[in-house]
């Protein structure tokens, strides 16, 4: 007399074929298994391919394999660090072009003097993906546009400058 189960699923028969079941459990679906002849094919099938992998040889590692991912990881840690810091300076850089053609905006000389300093802090930008539109958008505009838009933008930039800075490399 044998109590009526469901068969197998995947899950199960893996268990069972690497005795991962306790006691009653395994019991139950090897008993299972005896009798049903659907599910001894499956638990058989994955033997047969547990078997298959276990014979496959493993390829060897290449030498310095670990050393040279552990450089690659360190270089990489350096370089987003890099990247972070610059994009810091960068930030600070354009709200002080910023805030300088704002505050000798009366003069007009200075005017096109800071708006090619921060065109060219804004392609610097760009190559560290700050978002490049920005800046030059801003003084594209005429002066009273830009003074409106600085009001917006200095505080988005002092924002974007914090989001940047690494907590770790100020120190005072
Ligand atoms: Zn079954």
């Amino acid at each position: 007399m044998t109590v009526p189960r469901a068969h197998l699923s995947d899950e199960e028969a893996q268990r069972l074929l690497e005795g991962l079941f306790d006691e009653g459990e395994a019991a139950s679906c090897a008993t299972h298994a005896a009798e049903c002849p659907e599910c001894a094919e499956l638990v058989e099938s994955y033997r047969a391919l547990s078997r298959r992998l276990e014979a496959m040889p493993l390829p060897d590692l290449p030498a310095g394999f670990t050393a040279a991912v552990l450089r690659a990881v360190g270089e990489r840690e350096r370089a987003l660090s890099r990247e972070r810091s610059s994009a810091a300076l960068v930030s600070l850089g354009a709200a002080g072009a910023l805030l300088l053609a704002l505050v000798l905006g009366g003069n007009g000389a200075w005017v096109p003097h800071a708006a090619r300093m921060a065109q060219e802090l804004a392609a610097l930008a760009g190559a560290l993906r700050l978002g490049a539109d920005l800046v030059p958008a801003l003084f594209a505009l005429r002066l009273p546009v830009a003074v409106l838009s600085a009001l917006f933008a200095l505080p988005l930039l002092l924002a974007l400058f914090r989001l940047m800075a690494s907590p770790r490399t100020e120190s005072s």
